[in-house]
């Protein structure tokens, strides 16, 4: 990214994947004059809705990757499973952001897991899996209960299976395929928090307050900032981000994922190196949002103020709820201080994220009780 020069209104941002993230990017985009061009194999996927333009195909093809290319003045990244060769071909034709190789060490949970360890950031106690008997010495070294997960391509609890007992070890592999693995120790957290923060190409940072997560069935469904924890917390969890993206030279929006601990202690869990579902109450409760910080981070402009007025909540809107036709959206609007974010997607199906709420209050607790109250009134279990 060091042959950025900085890119201003009438600028081309290219956006590998045309999901929600890519659509919300889009729409903030807009209002910098700024153009977007995204590359998704679906004509009408959500980002493609709102962008100036699109190139049919999916991120793993790098021939047709390159023809977007061709056309922007920077690429970036809607999802974090471009393959990191796809990147690479890519980055011969413009700059991009984040690069390849940190792409390629953030695909590998086996490479994050020594890259966390060589910063010595805290994390859980981990092995490498490859074969049976590393995946027994890996059980032996962790301890029961664990947590297997394959090396790539996981996402949502997908690619992971815990272990409860010695005896649902080789089951619990079978299940993942046998596939490359990490092992870890179950981290019996208190809760899940975040640290969404942007990191510019001359090392400039921002962060969003800290952001409290409640995952169910290992998809997030609320988020709520600034997270309940004491005053320490949040500056502690933004070092550490902060070490990441520093050790990354990432340019752009970046995310920590932690486990924090009943007694204080935070345990980083993964890093996603883009903009983040646990961010999205950036976009309406801060001055700027994550959209709008990630496209100035890449275009090489001044980062934005990332000051949060008050407290707000996000509630993830899963296809699930669209099971028996379209929820009732008017329960939504019934609230005024919700906002309704849709994601455009020709298909609600179950488990694919649709849309998110919005809730912006005083009182975290009554927020999240709001934040229930209408995913039950929506049909949500
Ligand atoms: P991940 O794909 O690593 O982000 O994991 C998805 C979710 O699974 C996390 O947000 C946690 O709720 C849970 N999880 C993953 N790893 C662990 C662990 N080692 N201990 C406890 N919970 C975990």
């Amino acid at each position: 990214m060091s042959d950025l020069r900085p890119l201003g209104p009438g600028a081309t941002v290219g956006v590998l994947g045309g999901g929600q993230l890519a659509r919300m990017m889009a729409l903030e985009a807009r209002h910098l004059g700024l153009r977007v061009i995204v590359l998704d194999p679906n004509p009408r996927c959500g980002a493609a809705q709102v962008a100036d333009g699109l190139v049919l195909g999916h991120f793993s093809d790098a021939e047709a990757a390159c023809r977007l290319a061709a056309q922007v003045d920077v690429v970036t990244l809607d999802t974090e499973h471009v393959p990191a060769e796809v990147l690479r071909a890519v980055e011969a034709v413009a700059p991009c952001a984040p690069g390849s190789e940190a792409l390629a060490l953030i695909q590998d949970r086996l490479a994050q897991r020594r890259l966390l360890h060589a910063l010595r950031l805290p994390q859980t106690r981990w092995a490498e899996v490859h074969d049976e008997a590393s995946l027994r010495a890996g059980l032996a070294e962790v301890g029961l209960p664990a947590v297997l997960k394959t090396r790539r391509g996981g996402y949502d609890g997908k690619g992971q299976a815990r272990i409860q007992r010695e005896d649902h070890l080789l089951a619990a592999w079978a299940s993942l395929g046998q596939a490359p693995c990490i092992i870890e120790a179950y981290v019996p957290f208190d809760r899940e928090v975040s640290a969404v923060m942007a990191r510019a190409a001359d090392g400039s940072t921002r962060h969003w307050p800290l952001a409290e997560n409640d995952h169910r069935r290992h998809v997030l469904h609320t988020t709520l900032t600034p997270a309940r924890a004491e005053p320490s917390v949040g500056p502690r969890a933004r070092a550490l981000a902060e070490a990441v993206a520093a050790r990354l030279d990432h340019v752009g929006v970046l995310c920590l994922e932690l486990f924090l601990l009943s007694d204080g202690q935070l345990l980083v869990n993964e890093i996603a190196p883009r903009v983040h579902n646990s961010g999205h109450t950036s976009l309406g409760a801060s001055v700027t949002s994550q959209f709008e910080q990630h496209l100035r981070a890449v275009c090489g402009l001044p980062l934005g103020d990332t000051t949060q007025a008050r407290p707000a909540v996000m509630l993830n809107l899963l296809g699930d709820l669209w099971r028996d036709g379209p929820p009732p959206l008017e329960r939504v609007f019934a609230v005024p201080h919700a906002k309704l974010h849709l994601y455009g997607k020709d298909e609600a199906r179950p488990g694919r994220k649709v849309g998110h709420v919005l809730l912006l209050g005083d009182d975290p607790a009554r927020l999240l009780d709001e934040a229930e109250a209408l995913y039950r009134a929506l049909g949500g279990k």
